[in-house]
């Protein structure tokens, strides 16, 4: 019988907040190793922490941009185990009773994964490991975390890859968690196991572990697959067990076995009464959440006539999608706008390492830029050298167009008499197409483009250099 893969996920997003879960330092990465500690994210005896209302309302505005159920009131546990990076011996998380249960994400063309619970918690610190000795940090102790874990909804890799490159996505869009998983600012651990097609059991599942990008996981649950499918074609039994990926070897190796899986000891966090969610911030929360990306990916593509690949590009952050949408309503034709902003403008930004959020020219000069191109006041060519200087500059691009002298040529005589010089130039050229080398015309309008500084009008020039050569004939 073929085998089928199951697989879940279960994902940690480190919360956009300016300061931790449960105390007042900031929540930052980087910085001086433990400078941005305090009494409460170390655990210190008689500290007390205090739930982050903007933690709660960013977890609260993922649940429900993932159609998750929030409830009215949930409440904090303590999950006990020992580790150097947990200082308190226990993380504060919560356990029988989440921020938030249900919900899910369809991903168009790729999976569909309901959601089991979103919860709150908080993070630990790291360990730094050197030759000789492992050193503590615990800036990111008590960091905010949403941890969101799916039902065991996916059946491939790539299925898996696509569905959480598409969550990263919603939470970016969300302002909820900046997305970065080299970071460590969203992690990833799937629950792997095979079964026989058709079955309805789940088989012993392996727990994979620091998957920390998405071809990772992609490629992660292939290799386990593949495994698992073997171990069973042979008839043996795969071992539930937590296993690491190693992505220098292409593998995954064990990393403890069931008997040696933690007992957490759960219990009622006593230091934090139930955390009660307003049903008007609610409201407001849920008023207030943006269009998701594959909405928008949908509306530009069905609306605005543009390239699927584009519209993938642009709603790659919501600072480029809102720069898209500001720049094709104050030019009016979007898939111009788009072609510009996913072509040369991304080329420009990317050459001076700026974000996203951080663009080298307004939208209504890109705008200006568009229109002046689509008027023929500027050939194309001429455009892009405009908007290179409009990035050095930030001048309006009319202003660059006079000083530089980039207008197309308003005097045609000049035109006409560049053409002539350059078929007289090149008599073999100019025979070779009379001869029915007609592909040749190209080349001649390549000539007169360059002899013109880019300043004919590209129609006319092919025109005028046709003429021309029709005329030695
Ligand atoms: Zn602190
Ligand atoms: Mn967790």
């Amino acid at each position: 019988m073929k085998p089928e893969t199951v697989i879940g996920l279960e994902i940690h997003a480190r919360l956009r907040t300016r300061t931790k879960m449960f105390c007042a330092c900031p929540n930052a990465a980087g910085g001086e190793p433990n400078s941005r500690i305090c009494p409460v994210c170390l655990g210190l005896p008689g500290s007390l922490p205090t739930v982050n209302r903007r933690a709660v309302e960013l977890g609260a505005r993922i649940a429900l941009a993932l159609g998750a159920r929030v409830a009215p009131e949930s409440r904090f546990d303590r999950k006990s185990y020992f580790y150097p990076d947990l200082p308190r011996n226990y993380q504060i998380t919560q356990f029988a009773e989440p921020l938030a249960v249900g919900g899910g994400l369809d991903v168009p063309g790729a999976g569909s994964a309901r959601l089991i619970r979103i919860h709150l918690e908080e993070d630990a610190g790291r360990l730094v490991h050197r030759p000789g000795e492992t050193l503590v940090d615990l800036n990111r102790a008590g960091a905010p975390l949403a941890e969101i874990v799916t039902r065991p909804d996916l059946r491939t890799g790539d299925e898996a890859a696509r569905w959480l490159a598409e969550l990263r996505l919603l939470l970016i869009h969300l302002d909820a968690c900046d997305g970065e998983m080299a970071a460590g600012s969203l992690r990833c651990d799937a629950n792997i196991s095979v079964r026989p097609r058709g079955s309805d059991e789940l088989g012993a599942a392996v727990e994979l572990k620091n998957l920390n990008s998405i071809s990772g996981l992609r490629r992660a649950l292939e290799f386990e697959a593949a495994r698992q499918a073997e171990i069973l074609r042979s008839g043996g039994a795969v071992e539930r067990e937590t296993r690491g990926w190693d992505p220098d070897r292409g593998r995954t190796y064990p990393m403890r076995g069931k008997e040696t899986a933690p007992d957490y000891r759960y219990f009622p966090e006593p230091d934090l009464p139930p955390l009660a969610v307003d049903p008007a911030d609610l409201d407001a929360w849920r008023a207030g959440l943006p269009e998701p990306p594959a909405a928008r990916r949908g509306r530009y593509v069905s609306e605005m006539g543009i390239a699927a690949e584009q519209a993938a590009v642009l709603v790659e952050t919501p600072a480029e999608a809102e720069y898209f949408e500001r720049t094709a309503a104050a030019f009016g034709d979007p898939r111009e706008a788009a072609r510009w902003i996913c072509g040369e403008l991304r080329r420009i930004r990317r050459a001076a390492g700026a974000a996203a959020e951080d663009p080298p020219v307004a939208p209504e000069r890109l705008a200006a830029l568009l229109a002046m191109l689509r008027d023929r006041r500027i050939s194309s060519a001429a455009a892009k050298i405009v908007l290179e200087r409009m990035a050095d500059t930030g001048e309006d691009p009319g202003a660059i167009v006079r000083r530089e002298g980039l207008s197309l040529s308003a005097d045609p005589r000049s035109v006409e008499a560049a053409a002539a010089a350059i078929a007289a130039e090149n008599p073999d050229q100019a025979e070779a197409w009379a001869a029915g080398k007609t592909g040749l015309l190209e080349w001649f309008v390549g000539r007169l483009m360059a002899r013109t500084g880019g300043r004919a009008d590209p129609v006319a020039a092919r025109e005028v250099m046709l003429r021309e050569l029709k005329s030695r004939k």
